[in-house]
This record gives structure tokens, C-alpha cells and sequence, in this order.
């Protein structure tokens, strides 16, 4: 969507005003006198100098590795269509209008096609400018420019509205934060009364196989993941301050999804095949490497 569109669902991160105003190319906040670049019609609504050490590593990080990404190319795999499938197979679908991923990377892949598939208005966030740049780009080209924006901030300073949204997607991205609990206030705030959130994220490693333990570790470490949860950790960080009350959980990354990944390496797996697999291996046993959950907003 065109920015003067995009600005009327955005408010400043640091004074959290909703007076913004477009000066040619810059947001300007009337409360802070805080000014933001406009790129493409994406706006930057963070300040480099305002990140913490964490943000400013995982950004680098990222800058880097969505640099590799080509711009043109808009590939729907099957692991990123079941994904779509659990973030929109959902009871409270038809409640839905307004949508946000946040952490969306450079495909923007789930807010294409929730515009696309549901028709919802969609944004996408994420500290990259490498990634919404690319993301805008494949909007457009996808036919949904119109009902898609992409916002660079920091999860830790969402600069959207109060209760601007119906629905809020978070995958793999509590992991990475310095105060998740910051970013889940920052959920509550711009979440609608009754609005949804999915929160997708590393299960705690207790419950997964000992044997994938250094894989992890190495994961952990190679990304910069901060933490892993337990549900019962982040029911009551999700919990705090009577935000959010959970709907749904499950798990995905069974050693069901170790034969499938094994088998796909060596091609020796159909697409039909590859289906039954993924579909067993999202189930409610704890023992998955991924923990989703869906939270009601209170
Ligand atoms: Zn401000």
C-alpha cells in the first residue's frame, strides 16, 4: 500500500504518538519531533543509535543472509505452505481483516498470501531493510501491493497502533529477543480486544531428543538465539499482566520430521508422501523441536 495508507495504521515507537506526518521522503512524529526514511515506500521506523547490542548483531545477521535471497524469485515450498496452513487454519479466521507478521523476512511470504488467499490488509515487520525492500518488491509483483505494507522496526518497539490489528503472527522470533517480555506487552498493545496472536518457537530441551541436542546448541550459537521455551514459560510470560489466555498448542519437528527431512535429501519421497509426513508430525506430543501456540488477546 502506498504510504500515506500505511501511516494511518503507525505511530511513533519512542513517544507512541499517532501524529505523524509525511515530509517528501521522512515520517516526521508531531509529539518527539522524531523523524523516520521513507524507502520505496517503506518506512523505518527505528533509529539505529536506539538498539540494543542483541538487535544490532541479529540485524547484521540477517542483512547478510537475506542478502543471498534473489529479489525476483517467489517460492512457496512445501514447508512454508504448511506453515501458511498453520497460521491460517484457524477457528477465528472470519473474524480476521488486519493482519501482521512480525519478523517476516525477505519473502514476506505469509503476508503475500494472507493477502492473497484470505484478502486480509497485511503487514509485515522486520529489523532488516534488506528484507522489507525485497519483501514490498515481491508484494507488488504478486499482484497484492495494494493490500500489503512492510515496516522496518524493532519487535521491541512495534510502531503500530493501539489495537490496530486482529491477528498477529510472531514465527521464530521470541528466541531472538533480548526482552521478549517487552515484545509481548508491545503484542497485547496493538492486538485487538478479542484479537489473536501465534507465537511459534523453539520448545525447551528438556522435552526434545537428547541426540538433537548439539544440533541445537550449534543453531543457538550460529544464530544468536537468546532462549528456548517451555509452554509452561511462555504461558505465563504471555500470561503476565492478564494479556493473553492460550486457545491452542502444538508441536511440529517430530522424529517423523527427521525421516521426512532424510528422506527428501535423497529425493526418495513423493509429494504425496511428503504430505502424510508433515501432517503426522504436527500433533500435540511435546516432544517437537517447534512449539506453536495461539493466544487469545484478553
Ligand atoms: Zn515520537
Amino acid at each position: 500500500m502506498n504510504i500515506n495508507k500505511l501511516i494511518d495504521f503507525l505511530r511513533c515507537p519512542y513517544c507512541l504518538s499517532d501524529a505523524l506526518s509525511l515530509d517528501s521522503n521522512k515520517i516526521i512524529c508531531v509529539g518527539c519531533g522524531a523523524s523516520f526514511d521513507v524507502i520505496e515506500d517503506v518506512p523505518i521506523m527505528m533509529k539505529k543509535e536506539n538498539l540494543c547490542r542483541q538487535e544490532t548483531s541479529q540485524r547484521e545477521w540477517f542483512n547478510r543472509h537475506y542478502s543471498e535471497f534473489s529479489k525476483e524469485e517467489y517460492k512457496l515450498e512445501n514447508w512454508r505452505l504448511s506453515m501458511l496452513e498453520r497460521i491460517f487454519g484457524v477457528s477465528f479466521k472470519a473474524s480476521v481483516s488486519r493482519y501482521l507478521d512480525i519478523g517476516c523476512g525477505a519473502t514476506g511470504y505469509t503476508v503475500i498470501e494472507a493477502a492473497k488467499r484470505n484478502g486480509w490488509c497485511s503487514f509485515g515487520a522486520d529489523i532488516s531493510i534488506e528484507a522489507m525492500r525485497r519483501a514490498q518488491h515481491l508484494a507488488k509483483k504478486q499482484g497484492v501491493g495494494d493490500l500489503t505494507g512492510f515496516v522496518v522496526c524493532s519487535a521491541q518497539n512495534l510502531p503500530f497502533k493501539p489495537q490496530s490489528l486482529d491477528y498477529v503472527s510472531a514465527i521464530s522470533v521470541l528466541e531472538h529477543i533480548e526482552d521478549d517480555r517487552k515484545v509481548i506487552q508491545g503484542l497485547y498493545n496493538i492486538t485487538a480486544d478479542n484479537g489473536y496472536a501465534y507465537i511459534c518457537v523453539p520448545n525447551t530441551y528438556r522435552r526434545i531428543w537428547p541426540f538433537l541436542w548439539p544440533v541445537y546448541l550449534y543453531l543457538d550459537h550460529k544464530i544468536g538465539h537468546k532462549r528456548h521455551y517451555s509452554i509452561e514459560a511462555l504461558n505465563e510470560k504471555m500470561g503476565a499482566n492478564n494479556c493473553f489466555e492460550l486457545e491452542k498448542v502444538f508441536y511440529n519437528g517430530h522424529l517423523i520430521k527427521l525421516w521426512q527431512l532424510v528422506l527428501d535429501k535423497f529425493k526418495l519421497v513423493d509429494n504425496g508422501c511428503w504430505w502424510k509426513m508433515e501432517k503426522k508430525d504436527i500433533n500435540q506430543c511435546a516432544r517437537g523441536v517447534q512449539l506453536n501456540a495461539i493466544y487469545r488477546r484478553k
